[in-house]
């Protein structure tokens, strides 16, 4: 029998630490209960939406919907080659934790992803990517539970839509409950050094797959506010792309525009962009603001409430639509 949790306080439940109360919640251990949790969630009429470590999410105070925090658990081996080895990993599984995992397993691919908090599950969402590498080029299929066909089903990465920070799961948040991720991994180190600070590896001749986790851990905690002494949720803002034409309009304006290719487009620092526009290490009223060394992300040292986020949210979207004439769009979820 399902019991889902009324007035759930979920204030210690995500890394902006926003005050808030979801209307029910229920914790997810085991996939087979999803179709119970939904039924009853059915009953309510309320909408279920899927909790993971809170990461990349702006909760304002009444979130009017039954909270599922998934934390199914588990580590399955499904095939071992000389060359690869496929996993097939609990939704709950702490990410940071599974990384860590790998390597001890001298298992190549996920170490440029070392430290990125949250679960398992939510990786796919938002295809997780830092230092040149993103998951959808190591995901082979994702288990879920989909919420509009009521049954389980199993996507082959061809069909996750992956994007940059973008996928199925995003473009349908509400529909699909992941159960668990299946990955490809090397079982030879295959390092990835495009990332500038982590082009000095390629000088040692012994590179192993620690080595590149340890220096992803080094450089990330240097530049990265930790959440639970500062609460954040990492990159508050996408890095826009524009059309060859777009850029070249503002390239001419500002000369020093910070970019990188992206396919036949470009991409922009968004960082860069907030910084130029005078907001880096700026705050408001209650404490809200862009971070001293990072100015992409956004900080909430005094706990303020999602409204005062998504406040600050717009006014960097503004300054910055008035420096530049470029949208920025937000990474996290906002959940009201
Ligand atoms: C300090 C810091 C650094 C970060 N650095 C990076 C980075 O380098 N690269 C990067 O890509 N991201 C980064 N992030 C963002 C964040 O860590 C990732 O997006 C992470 O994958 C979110 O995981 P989560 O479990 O906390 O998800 P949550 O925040 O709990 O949820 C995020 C979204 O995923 C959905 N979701 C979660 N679990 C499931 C599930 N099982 N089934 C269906 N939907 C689900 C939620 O409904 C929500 O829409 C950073 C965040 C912080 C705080």
């Amino acid at each position: 029998m399902i019991k889902l949790e009324p007035n759930k306080d979920l204030s210690l439940c995500s890394t902006l630490a926003c005050p808030s109360t979801a209307q029910c919640y229920f914790e997810l251990s085991y996939k087979d209960d999803i179709p119970f949790v939904v039924a009853s969630t059915k009953e309510l009429g309320l909408p279920l939406l899927v909790l993971g470590g809170g990461s990349n999410l702006v909760l304002t105070p009444k979130i009017n919907s039954v909270v599922v925090r998934n934390t199914i658990k588990g580590i399955e081996q499904l095939s071992k080659t000389d060359k690869n080895v496929t996993l097939r990993v609990g939704a709950g599984e702490n990410w940071h934790k599974f990384v860590t995992w790998c390597v001890a397993q001298n298992y190549s691919g996920l170490e440029n992803l070392a430290l990125i908090p949250g679960t398992m599950g939510a990786a796919p969402v938002q295809n997780i990517g830092a230092y040149g590498v993103e998951i959808a080029t190591l995901v082979t299929q994702v288990n879920a539970y989909d919420l509009v066909e009521e049954k389980f089903i199993c996507i082959p990465n061809e069909e996750c839509q992956f994007r940059y920070r973008d996928s199925l799961f995003k473009d349908h948040e509400g529909r699909y409950v992941i159960t668990s991720v299946e990955l490809k991994l090397n079982r030879e180190l295959k390092p990835n050094l495009s990332y500038g600070p982590l082009k000095i590896l390629e000088q040692n001749e012994h590179l192993t797959v620690k080595h590149i986790y340890e220096a992803v851990i080094a450089i990330r905690t240097e530049k990265l506010p930790d959440p639970k002494v500062i609460p954040n949720a990492g990159s508050f803002f996408k890095n826009p792309i524009l059309s060859t034409a777009q850029f070249k309009g503002v390239l001419e304006l500002f000369p020093d525009l910070v970019h990188y290719p992206a396919g036949d487009q470009v991409k922009l620092a968004a960082g860069w962009l907030i910084d130029q526009a005078g907001l880096k290490g700026r705050v408001n009223d209650q404490g809200v603001g862009c971070y001293e060394k990072q100015a992409l992300v956004v900080v909430n040292p005094k706990r303020a409430n999602g409204d005062a986020i998504l406040d600050w949210a717009e006014t960097v979207k503004q300054r910055v639509f008035e420096h530049f004439g470029v949208h920025l769009e937000m990474e996290p979820r906002i959940w009201r």
